[in-house]
Protein backbone atom coordinates (compact mmCIF):
# COMPACT_ATOMS: atom_id res chain seq x y z
CA UNK A 1 0.00 0.00 0.00
CA UNK A 2 1.16 3.26 -0.46
CA UNK A 3 1.71 5.21 2.32
CA UNK A 4 3.97 8.41 2.97
CA UNK A 5 5.26 9.20 6.29
CA UNK A 6 6.51 11.92 8.32
CA UNK A 7 10.90 11.49 7.15
CA UNK A 8 9.11 11.89 3.46
CA UNK A 9 7.53 15.14 4.17
CA UNK A 10 10.67 16.03 6.19
CA UNK A 11 13.04 15.18 3.93
CA UNK A 12 10.80 17.00 1.22
CA UNK A 13 10.91 20.07 3.17
CA UNK A 14 14.98 19.84 3.75
CA UNK A 15 15.24 19.22 -0.19
CA UNK A 16 13.35 22.43 -1.20
CA UNK A 17 15.14 24.71 0.89
CA UNK A 18 18.29 23.34 -0.25
CA UNK A 19 16.80 23.68 -4.03
CA UNK A 20 15.93 27.27 -3.73
CA UNK A 21 19.27 27.72 -2.83
CA UNK A 22 20.65 26.41 -5.85
CA UNK A 23 18.18 27.99 -7.76
CA UNK A 24 17.90 31.08 -6.16
CA UNK A 25 19.95 33.18 -8.69
CA UNK A 26 17.94 31.54 -11.77
CA UNK A 27 14.56 32.52 -10.39
CA UNK A 28 16.19 36.16 -9.60
CA UNK A 29 17.31 36.46 -12.98
CA UNK A 30 13.57 35.33 -14.42
CA UNK A 31 12.14 38.32 -12.14
CA UNK A 32 14.69 40.38 -13.08
CA UNK A 33 13.05 40.48 -16.39
CA UNK A 34 9.36 40.76 -15.55
CA UNK A 35 9.28 42.06 -12.35
CA UNK A 36 11.49 43.37 -9.25
CA UNK A 37 14.57 41.02 -9.27
CA UNK A 38 13.84 39.24 -6.02
CA UNK A 39 11.98 36.43 -6.52
CA UNK A 40 14.68 33.41 -5.32
CA UNK A 41 15.63 36.20 -3.02
CA UNK A 42 12.20 36.12 -1.20
CA UNK A 43 12.09 31.99 -1.27
CA UNK A 44 15.70 31.81 0.21
CA UNK A 45 14.40 34.14 3.16
CA UNK A 46 11.61 32.14 3.57
CA UNK A 47 13.07 28.85 3.48
CA UNK A 48 15.69 29.48 5.77
CA UNK A 49 13.69 30.67 8.34
CA UNK A 50 12.12 27.28 7.80
CA UNK A 51 15.26 25.68 7.88
CA UNK A 52 16.19 27.21 11.20
CA UNK A 53 13.17 26.20 12.73
CA UNK A 54 11.90 22.31 11.25
CA UNK A 55 14.06 21.04 14.06
CA UNK A 56 11.62 22.28 16.90
CA UNK A 57 8.96 21.03 14.51
CA UNK A 58 9.57 17.71 13.41
CA UNK A 59 7.66 15.73 17.01
CA UNK A 60 4.63 17.66 15.61
CA UNK A 61 2.39 15.98 13.12
CA UNK A 62 1.91 16.74 9.46
CA UNK A 63 -0.86 19.38 9.67
CA UNK A 64 1.19 20.96 12.32
CA UNK A 65 4.43 21.17 10.03
CA UNK A 66 2.61 22.43 7.46
CA UNK A 67 1.27 24.90 9.17
CA UNK A 68 4.76 26.37 10.57
CA UNK A 69 6.11 26.03 7.33
CA UNK A 70 3.70 28.03 5.90
CA UNK A 71 3.52 30.88 9.05
CA UNK A 72 7.22 31.00 8.48
CA UNK A 73 7.02 31.90 4.66
CA UNK A 74 3.88 34.30 5.06
CA UNK A 75 5.65 35.97 8.25
CA UNK A 76 9.29 36.53 6.74
CA UNK A 77 8.70 36.76 2.47
CA UNK A 78 7.58 40.17 1.72
CA UNK A 79 6.91 39.67 -2.15
CA UNK A 80 3.47 37.99 -3.35
CA UNK A 81 5.03 34.83 -3.03
CA UNK A 82 5.36 35.08 0.68
CA UNK A 83 1.27 34.93 1.03
CA UNK A 84 0.86 32.82 -1.81
CA UNK A 85 3.46 30.00 -1.10
CA UNK A 86 2.25 30.66 2.42
CA UNK A 87 -1.46 30.06 2.19
CA UNK A 88 -0.37 26.99 0.07
CA UNK A 89 1.94 25.35 2.58
CA UNK A 90 -0.68 25.90 5.66
CA UNK A 91 -2.93 24.57 3.69
CA UNK A 92 -1.34 21.47 2.75
CA UNK A 93 -1.10 19.95 6.10
CA UNK A 94 -4.53 20.42 5.95
CA UNK A 95 -5.81 16.64 4.57
CA UNK A 96 -3.61 14.82 6.70
CA UNK A 97 -6.00 15.57 9.68
CA UNK A 98 -3.38 16.04 12.43
CA UNK A 99 -2.10 12.58 11.57
CA UNK A 100 2.20 11.81 10.94
CA UNK A 101 1.06 9.65 7.66
CA UNK A 102 -1.30 9.69 4.62
CA UNK A 103 -2.25 7.79 2.30
CA UNK A 104 -2.44 8.16 -1.65
CA UNK A 105 -6.04 10.06 -1.28
CA UNK A 106 -4.84 12.38 1.01
CA UNK A 107 -1.81 12.62 -0.53
CA UNK A 108 -3.85 13.79 -3.60
CA UNK A 109 -5.86 16.19 -1.37
CA UNK A 110 -3.03 17.95 0.29
CA UNK A 111 -2.07 19.43 -3.27
CA UNK A 112 -5.97 20.13 -3.97
CA UNK A 113 -6.33 21.82 -0.83
CA UNK A 114 -3.00 23.76 -1.13
CA UNK A 115 -3.22 24.50 -4.79
CA UNK A 116 -6.71 26.17 -4.06
CA UNK A 117 -5.58 28.40 -1.02
CA UNK A 118 -2.95 30.14 -3.74
CA UNK A 119 -5.98 30.31 -5.83
CA UNK A 120 -8.13 31.90 -2.95
CA UNK A 121 -5.69 34.05 -1.89
CA UNK A 122 -4.47 35.41 -5.07
CA UNK A 123 -7.51 35.40 -7.47
CA UNK A 124 -5.46 34.43 -10.77
CA UNK A 125 -6.55 32.64 -13.00
CA UNK A 126 -5.05 30.37 -15.26
CA UNK A 127 -3.62 32.59 -18.40
CA UNK A 128 -2.61 35.41 -16.14
CA UNK A 129 0.87 34.58 -15.97
CA UNK A 130 1.26 33.49 -12.67
CA UNK A 131 2.08 30.24 -10.45
CA UNK A 132 -1.32 28.91 -11.12
CA UNK A 133 -0.65 28.55 -14.79
CA UNK A 134 1.41 25.70 -13.65
CA UNK A 135 -0.42 24.70 -10.70
CA UNK A 136 -3.86 24.35 -11.52
CA UNK A 137 -3.21 22.39 -15.04
CA UNK A 138 -0.70 19.92 -13.02
CA UNK A 139 -3.49 19.32 -10.63
CA UNK A 140 -6.33 18.79 -13.45
CA UNK A 141 -3.90 16.46 -15.04
CA UNK A 142 -3.29 14.82 -11.51
CA UNK A 143 -6.68 14.50 -11.10
CA UNK A 144 -7.64 13.22 -14.53
CA UNK A 145 -4.79 10.52 -13.81
CA UNK A 146 -5.88 9.23 -10.71
CA UNK A 147 -9.44 9.25 -11.60
CA UNK A 148 -7.96 6.91 -14.59
CA UNK A 149 -6.62 4.56 -12.38
CA UNK A 150 -3.01 5.39 -12.58
CA UNK A 151 -0.14 4.43 -10.22
CA UNK A 152 0.96 6.63 -7.03
CA UNK A 153 4.56 7.63 -8.56
CA UNK A 154 3.26 7.85 -12.16
CA UNK A 155 0.06 10.24 -11.56
CA UNK A 156 2.24 12.14 -9.58
CA UNK A 157 4.78 12.53 -13.24
CA UNK A 158 1.81 13.56 -15.06
CA UNK A 159 1.06 16.38 -12.76
CA UNK A 160 4.84 17.68 -12.84
CA UNK A 161 4.42 17.20 -16.28
CA UNK A 162 1.98 19.24 -17.09
CA UNK A 163 3.04 21.68 -14.27
CA UNK A 164 5.92 22.33 -16.24
CA UNK A 165 3.98 23.07 -19.91
CA UNK A 166 1.99 25.17 -18.04
CA UNK A 167 5.18 27.23 -16.92
CA UNK A 168 5.91 27.47 -20.37
CA UNK A 169 2.56 28.25 -21.81
CA UNK A 170 3.52 31.35 -19.87
CA UNK A 171 5.93 32.49 -21.91
CA UNK A 172 3.68 34.25 -24.83
CA UNK A 173 1.35 35.71 -21.98
CA UNK A 174 0.75 39.25 -20.82
CA UNK A 175 0.19 39.42 -17.14
CA UNK A 176 -2.92 40.21 -15.74
CA UNK A 177 -1.68 39.89 -11.83
CA UNK A 178 1.33 40.81 -10.01
CA UNK A 179 4.02 42.94 -10.88
CA UNK A 180 4.25 42.00 -14.73
CA UNK A 181 1.08 43.41 -15.31
CA UNK A 182 2.39 46.76 -15.46
CA UNK A 183 4.73 45.72 -18.54
CA UNK A 184 1.47 45.35 -20.25
CA UNK A 185 3.46 43.77 -23.83
CA UNK A 186 7.13 43.97 -22.64
CA UNK A 187 6.01 40.53 -20.66
CA UNK A 188 5.32 38.80 -23.78
CA UNK A 189 8.63 36.30 -23.77
CA UNK A 190 9.78 36.03 -20.31
CA UNK A 191 8.42 33.02 -18.24
CA UNK A 192 6.48 33.74 -14.73
CA UNK A 193 9.09 33.39 -12.49
CA UNK A 194 6.79 31.70 -10.08
CA UNK A 195 5.31 29.34 -12.25
CA UNK A 196 9.15 28.39 -12.58
CA UNK A 197 9.35 27.97 -8.74
CA UNK A 198 6.27 26.08 -8.46
CA UNK A 199 7.67 23.32 -10.56
CA UNK A 200 10.60 23.15 -9.03
CA UNK A 201 9.03 22.84 -5.74
CA UNK A 202 6.86 19.54 -7.19
CA UNK A 203 9.76 18.17 -8.77
CA UNK A 204 11.53 17.80 -5.38
CA UNK A 205 7.89 16.15 -3.95
CA UNK A 206 8.24 13.86 -6.90
CA UNK A 207 11.99 13.19 -6.95
CA UNK A 208 11.46 12.09 -3.14
CA UNK A 209 8.65 10.01 -4.16
CA UNK A 210 10.62 7.67 -6.93
CA UNK A 211 13.35 7.04 -3.83
P1 LIG B 1 6.87 40.28 -5.82
O1 LIG B 1 6.23 40.26 -7.17
O2 LIG B 1 6.04 40.92 -4.79
O3 LIG B 1 8.27 40.82 -5.90
P2 LIG B 1 7.88 37.57 -5.95
O4 LIG B 1 8.83 38.11 -6.95
O5 LIG B 1 8.47 36.76 -4.85
O6 LIG B 1 6.98 38.73 -5.33
O7 LIG B 1 6.83 36.63 -6.66
C1 LIG B 1 6.34 36.92 -7.95
C2 LIG B 1 5.46 35.78 -8.41
O8 LIG B 1 4.26 35.73 -7.66
C3 LIG B 1 4.99 35.94 -9.84
O9 LIG B 1 5.95 35.42 -10.75
C4 LIG B 1 3.69 35.17 -9.88
O10 LIG B 1 3.89 33.81 -10.26
C5 LIG B 1 3.24 35.20 -8.45
N1 LIG B 1 2.04 36.02 -8.30
C6 LIG B 1 1.96 37.36 -8.19
N2 LIG B 1 0.68 37.74 -8.02
C7 LIG B 1 -0.07 36.60 -8.03
C8 LIG B 1 -1.47 36.30 -7.87
N3 LIG B 1 -2.38 37.27 -7.66
N4 LIG B 1 -1.84 35.01 -7.92
C9 LIG B 1 -0.94 34.02 -8.11
N5 LIG B 1 0.37 34.24 -8.25
C10 LIG B 1 0.81 35.51 -8.21
MG1 LIG C 1 9.59 39.98 -7.31
MG1 LIG D 1 9.32 42.12 -4.60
Amino acid sequence: DFILDKAYFIKVIKDLAEMIEENRDYLTGLDSEIGDGDHGTNLSIGFREVMKNLGQWENENLTVIFKKVGMALLGKVGGASGPLYGSMFMKLGEPAHGKERVNFKEFYEMFKSGIEAVENRGKAVVGDKTMVDALRPGLNAFTEAIESGEKPEKAFGTFLERAKEGSQSTIPLIARKGRAMRLGERAIGHMDPGSASSCMILEVFYRNLLN
